[in-house]
Formats: C-alpha cells, structure tokens, sequence
C-alpha cells in the first residue's frame, strides 16, 4: 500500500491508473477506523478496482465548539488495517494542501442540510460535500463507497454528484454493529462505561418503531410515540436532539408512513452526539 500526502502525486497516481484502463473506487473517511470503515474497504476491493481511501479528518466540517482537536486520530493502527484491508493507496493530506488560505468555493445543497443534523451543524454538510468533490475531482474514482449510518450524509452526497453531473456511481453500505446493536463510531470512545450500557438502547427505540409500523401504524407521531416511550425507559441519560420520519432521498419530513421511509435521530449522550437511523417499509 502507498501512503501519499500530496493531493498532486495522488492525483498523477489517479490518472495513470485511469489512462491504464483501471477502475477505481474511493472511501473516504476520517480515521480512527473500526469495522465499520474496514466493511467500506472490502466492499471496494470487492469491485474489483484499485481502492483509494483518504484519511482526512476534515476542518470545514467541524462548527466551532466542535470535536476538531479532540477527535480521535489513530493513524498508525489505521495504515495497519487499510494495508490489511487490501487498500491500495492511502491518502492522508494536510488541512493546509486541501484548503488554500483564501479557499471561497463550496458546494452547498440547501433542501436536504437544512434538516436532521443540519438545524444543529448548519455548516457541516457544506464542508462534506465540498471535501467529497475534491477528493472525487482529485480522484476522478469511478465508485465512492459510503455508509448508511450516515444517512443524511449519503443522501446530500448522491444529490450533488447528480446535480453536478459527477461521473461517479455512489454507493451505500449497511451500518456495521456491535453485537448489542450500537452502530459503530469513531466518537464512541467519548461514552462512559454507564452511558455506553445505554446507548445501544438508541437503536432498539428506533426498532420499537419499525415494529409498530409492521403491526400497520401509519401515523409518524405515533412511530416517534413508541420510539420515545422506549427511551424514556431504557435511556435515561440521552437527550434527544431531533426523531423524524423522511423519505429516503429527499429527506422531507413524512407525516404519515408511505411506501418508504427513514426514521433518523441523534441523541446527546454525555460527551457524545450519537446518531442512527432504521429503514421502515
Ligand atoms: P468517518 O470516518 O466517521 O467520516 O466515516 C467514514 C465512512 O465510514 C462514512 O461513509 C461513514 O458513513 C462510514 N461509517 C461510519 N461508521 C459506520 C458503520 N458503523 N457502519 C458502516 N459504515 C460506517
């Protein structure tokens, strides 16, 4: 595996493999890699393609008062495990070589950041975006390979390569647990051991919901209902930050169950700003 900091030799690298006939498939992420990201890693090499994954925790995604210095950054154990991984090229840049000091272009897609994670991170999706388009003009990747956890993210992501006309196929992939149904995230390491007892209790809310909708409830009030009833007993120490019902590509809010949806939340549970979400169909 190669470990490249300049955005112009990956670029060059890119292009050679390209011109050569390869394909090419990108993940990107921010470290701190658990088997979350490694699923990413091996969904890429499965598609047959060179697999590129850039380590970059990003600035421009990060509000202020955010988890910026403290986020946490393990790069030698996750060269280890991109290596291991089959990755072929490991991207790691400084802030400084992605962004210009007098950096002015965004990509901004308003209707769907608006929303979910983004009434409390109003400039995040601004800065993933725009971090997603360089690395994919960077790249010129084929593929890009992303995870359903971050639902919204996936969505914004799929919206501004289609608008955009990105010549790139988005693809999603199932949130990997721990076996008592916490998603996996590199921000788990900020739970006490009494906050991490309660947070797989996050999805088991969002479980209670997709039951109720199973039994016919059609009514979102009532699938929010039966998700809250579950955490106001099992998860006392999390305050919620937003529930909601949307459809799955254009986030808007559903007020009654239709063909399909997606129930999404974040909870604040200490240090930690938990986010998950459950298909309903
Ligand atoms: P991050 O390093 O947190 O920015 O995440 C990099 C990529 O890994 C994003 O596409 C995430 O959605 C994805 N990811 C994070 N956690 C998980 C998980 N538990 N299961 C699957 N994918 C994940």
């Amino acid at each position: 595996m190669q470990i490249l900091k300049d955005p112009k030799e990956f670029q060059q690298l890119c292009l050679e493999w390209r011109a050569q006939g390869q394909r090419l498939a990108l993940v990107p992420t921010m470290g701190a890699y658990h088997a979350g990201h490694q699923s990413l890693m091996v969904a890429a090499k499965a598609s047959d393609a060179r697999v590129l994954v850039s380590l970059f925790v990003n600035p421009a995604q990060f509000g202020p008062g955010e988890d910026l210095a403290a986020y946490p950054r393990t790069p030698e154990r996750d060269a280890e495990i991109a290596g291991a991984a089959g990755v072929d090229v490991l991207f790691t840049p400084d802030p400084h070589a992605m962004y210009e000091p007098d950096h002015v272009t965004w990509v901004d897609v308003p209707a769907l950041t608006q929303t979910l994670c983004g009434i409390s991170r109003p400039d995040h999706f601004r800065g993933v975006c725009t971090v997603v388009l360089k690395l994919l003009l960077l790249s010129q990747a084929h593929l890009a390979i992303f995870g359903e956890k971050d639902w919204q993210q996936l969505a914004v992501i799929r919206r501004a390569a289609r608008d955009l006309n990105v010549p790139v196929e988005i693809r999603g992939c199932p949130t990997v647990r721990e076996t008592d149904g916490l998603a996996l995230s590199s921000r788990n390491v900020y739970l006490t051991p009494e906050e991490r007892a309660q947070a797989p209790q996050l999805q088991a809310g969002l479980q209670q919901a997709r039951e109720l909708a199973l039994r016919g409830e059609r009514s979102a009030s009532a699938l929010h209902a039966a998700a809250r009833a579950h955490w106001a007993g099992h998860l006392p120490l999390g305050r919620e930050e937003y529930l909601s019902l949307v459809h799955p590509h254009s986030l808007e809010h559903m007020d009654t169950l239709g063909e399909t949806a997606v129930m999404a939340c974040a909870v604040r549970l200490g240090k930690a700003r938990l986010i998950d979400n459950i298909l309903l169909s």
